[in-house]
C-alpha cells in the first residue's frame, strides 16, 4: 500500500477522466501522472534522495498537487508550509526538518532573501510562479521541460510521506510524521463510511499545507476523481465554482460555513449540484449547522473528527445522521462514529476507561495514527502511550457509541473544582441573534481559580449589553458555567485552518501567573 497507487489506478481505469482543474488548466489522469512522473525526475535531478524533505511555500494550484504526488513517485518526503508562518516560523520548520528544497509561488518570492539568511538547511529553490524565473532560483517551466519521466519510486508503505505541522491552534505546531500507510488506510476507510466508490468533482477550499487539503485530495485522486483547485477560499469564489464546475463535494470547516451562508449573494448562485457537504476540524455550533442545513435543502452533510496525528480522520458522522429537531436517528451534535480500522475510547487521569456518557480524554488507534513527532520524543512519548494516540481533546462516548467532543483539554475552564466545557458556553450565547462570534475561555479568579470569560463579536448595527447575555445563559445552562465578564471585539483571531486562536485571548489575563492546564 502506498499513495502513489491509485495513479496507476487511475492510468489503467480512467486515462481520459479530468484529474486536476485549476483557472484554465485541466488536466486528465494520463497527463497529470505524466507530470507527477516528470516531477519526480526533476527532483533527482536536484539531488532530491528517497527519504529527503522537499517543501513548498505556495497558495493552492494544480502545481501543488504535482508536487504532492511527485514526491510520493520519487519516494520523498512532503514538508507544506503553512502560508501564514512568519519567516522565522518558515525557517525554523525548515531547520527543523532539515529540508535543502523549497518550492516558492509569486505570491511568497519575496520571502525568500530573508529565508536564504535565516535557515542553514535550504540550498535550492525552485520557482513555480508566472513571472519572469527571479535571480537565484530555478524555474519549474524549464526544469519540468527537461525533466525525464522516471519511475515510480513504488516505497513501502511504512515509509515516510508527509511532515505535516500541527495547525498551532494551541501553541507552537509539531510536526507529525505521517506514513503512505497512515495516509492510504484513512483515505480508504473514510471512502467506505461515505459508500462514495462514485466519481465526484470535489472543490479543494483548505489549504493544501494542512492536513485537511491534503486529506481530501488524496481521497479525490483515490477515488479516481476530479480536484478542483481554487488558490485560496473566499465564499464568492467558491460558490461560483460550484456552480460553474457543478461540483458534488466538498470541504468546509464551521468559519468557511458561515462565510458562505451569509454571503448577500448567496442566493444569486447555483448549488443545487452539491451531493455531499463535510465539515469539521473545529467545533460547529448546532445553531450554524441547523442553518446551513436549511440553505442548502438538496445536500447532504457529514462531519469528520480527527487530528493531523490521525491522518486525520478518526471519527465521521454521516448524512443519516444529521436529522433536524431530533428525530429519531438524529445525533446531531455528536461528531460520529469510529471509521473502519479506528477504535476510539474515553479514559480517565490514570488512563482507564470510562463509563458511557462520563467525560474523559478521548484517545484513539488504528493504522491511519502518526509514526510520531519530529524531532520531539518527549512529546512523542506523551502522545502515544501504548499504542493509543492521546488527542488532548475532552469528550464522551454516549450509550449507541456516538462520540462528542466536548472541547480541548487546553481549553476546559475549572473554576471552583467544576469543569465548564469552553464549546457549550459558546453554544449557549450563540443563540443569541444579535451576536456572530463568539469564544470562551478561562481567565484567573482569586476566588474560584479561574472564571469563565466570553469574548464576542455583534452582528452588524446590533447592541447588548453584558446583564442580558448573562441572564440569556442562565436560562440554557448552569449558573457556574455562564459568563461574569463579557469582551467585545469587532473580529477574532483565526488561525490559517480558519480555527479561532483562543491562546490569543487567553494569554494577555495570564501574564506573569501559570494556568494548570489539561
Ligand atoms: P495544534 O495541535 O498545533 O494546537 P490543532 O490541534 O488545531 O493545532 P489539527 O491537527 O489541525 O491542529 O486539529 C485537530 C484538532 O481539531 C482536534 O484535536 C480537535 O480539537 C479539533 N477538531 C477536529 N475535528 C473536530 C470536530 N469534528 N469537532 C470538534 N473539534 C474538532
Ligand atoms: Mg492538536
Amino acid at each position: 500500500m502506498n499513495l502513489t497507487q491509485a495513479l496507476h489506478h487511475g492510468l489503467r481505469e480512467r486515462p481520459h477522466q479530468t484529474a486536476t482543474v485549476f483557472r484554465k488548466r485541466r488536466q486528465t489522469y494520463t497527463q497529470f501522472v505524466e507530470r507527477v512522473a516528470r516531477f519526480a525526475g526533476l527532483l533527482q535531478g536536484v539531488a532530491v534522495k528517497r527519504g529527503a524533505r522537499v517543501a513548498i511555500l505556495s497558495l493552492n494550484s494544480d502545481y501543488y498537487l504535482e508536487y504532492l504526488y511527485g514526491c510520493f513517485w520519487a519516494g520523498a518526503v512532503i514538508n507544506p508550509v503553512n502560508i501564514r508562518w512568519t519567516v522565522n516560523e518558515i525557517a525554523y520548520s525548515l531547520d527543523d526538518c532539515t529540508t535543502a528544497v523549497l518550492l516558492v509561488d509569486d505570491t511568497f518570492k519575496h520571502l525568500i532573501e530573508p529565508l536564504r539568511t535565516l535557515s542553514s538547511s535550504l540550498q535550492t529553490v525552485i520557482y513555480i510562479g508566472e513571472a519572469a524565473c527571479p535571480e537565484g532560483m530555478l524555474s519549474f517551466t524549464t526544469l519540468m521541460q527537461d525533466a525525464p519521466a522516471v519511475p515510480d519510486a513504488n516505497v513501502n508503505e511504512q515509509d515516510l510521506a508527509a511532515i505535516l505541522y500541527t495547525g498551532g491552534t494551541t501553541g507552537q505546531p509539531k510536526g507529525v510524521m505521517l506514513s503512505h500507510a497512515n495516509l492510504c488506510s484513512d483515505a480508504l476507510s473514510a471512502i467506505e463510511v461515505f459508500q462514495s466508490g462514485k466519481m465526484v468533482t470535489g472543490l479543494l477550499t483548505v489549504p493544501l499545507f494542512h492536513v485537511g487539503g491534503i486529506a481530501v485530495l488524496i481521497q479525490l485522486i483515490t477515488r479516481l476523481s476530479t480536484a478542483i483547485v481554487l488558490p485560496s477560499f473566499s465564499s464568492k469564489a467558491v460558490l461560483a465554482m460550484i456552480e460553474k464546475e457543478e461540483v458534488t463535494e466538498c470541504f468546509l470547516v464551521p468559519t468557511m460555513i458561515k462565510m458562505l451562508i451569509e454571503d448577500s449573494d448567496f442566493a444569486k448562485y447555483d448549488t443545487s449540484s452539491l451531493i455531499q457537504i463535510f465539515y469539521g476540524a473545529a467545533p460547529i455550533d448546532s445553531n450554524l449547522l441547523n442553518r446551513a442545513i436549511t440553505q442548502f435543502p438538496r445536500t447532504d452533510f457529514a462531519q469528520v473528527y480527527g487530528m493531523t496525528e490521525l491522518s486525520p480522520v478518526v471519527a465521521v458522522l454521516p448524512s443519516w445522521y444529521h436529522t433536524v429537531d431530533g428525530q429519531k436517528q438524529g445525533k446531531l451534535g455528536a461528531a460520529g462514529r469510529p471509521i473502519p480500522n479506528a477504535e476510539i475510547k474515553v479514559v480517565n487521569e490514570v488512563g482507564e476507561e470510562v463509563a458511557s456518557g462520563s467525560f474523559g480524554e478521548i484517545i484513539a488507534r488504528g493504522p491511519m495514527r502518526m509514526m510520531g513527532y519530529w524531532n520531539k520524543p518527549k512529546q512523542t512519548a506523551k502522545a502515544l502511550r501504548n499504542g493509543w494516540m492521546h488527542t488532548g481533546d475532552a469528550g464522551y462516548i454516549d450509550a449507541d457509541g456516538f462520540l462528542y467532543v466536548v472541547d480541548r483539554l487546553k481549553d476546559m475552564i475549572v473554576t471552583g473544582g467544576e469543569n465548564v466545557y469552553s464549546a457549550e458556553v459558546e453554544n449557549a450565547i450563540l443563540t443569541l441573534p444579535q451576536i456572530s462570534q463568539c469564544a470562551v475561555v478561562g481567565v484567573p479568579d482569586d476566588k474560584w481559580g479561574e472564571r469563565v470569560h466570553a469574548v464576542v463579536v455583534l452582528r452588524d448595527g446590533q447592541t447588548i449589553n453584558d446583564q442580558a447575555i448573562i441572564t440569556h445563559c442562565r436560562k440554557i445552562i448552569a449558573g457556574y458555567k455562564c459568563p461574569s465578564s463579557i469582551e467585545y471585539r469587532s473580529a477574532l483571531p483565526i488561525s490559517a485552518a480558519g480555527k479561532i486562536l483562543k491562546y490569543e485571548l487567553r494569554d494577555p489575563h495570564w501574564q506573569g501567573r501559570s494556568r494548570k492546564v489539561g
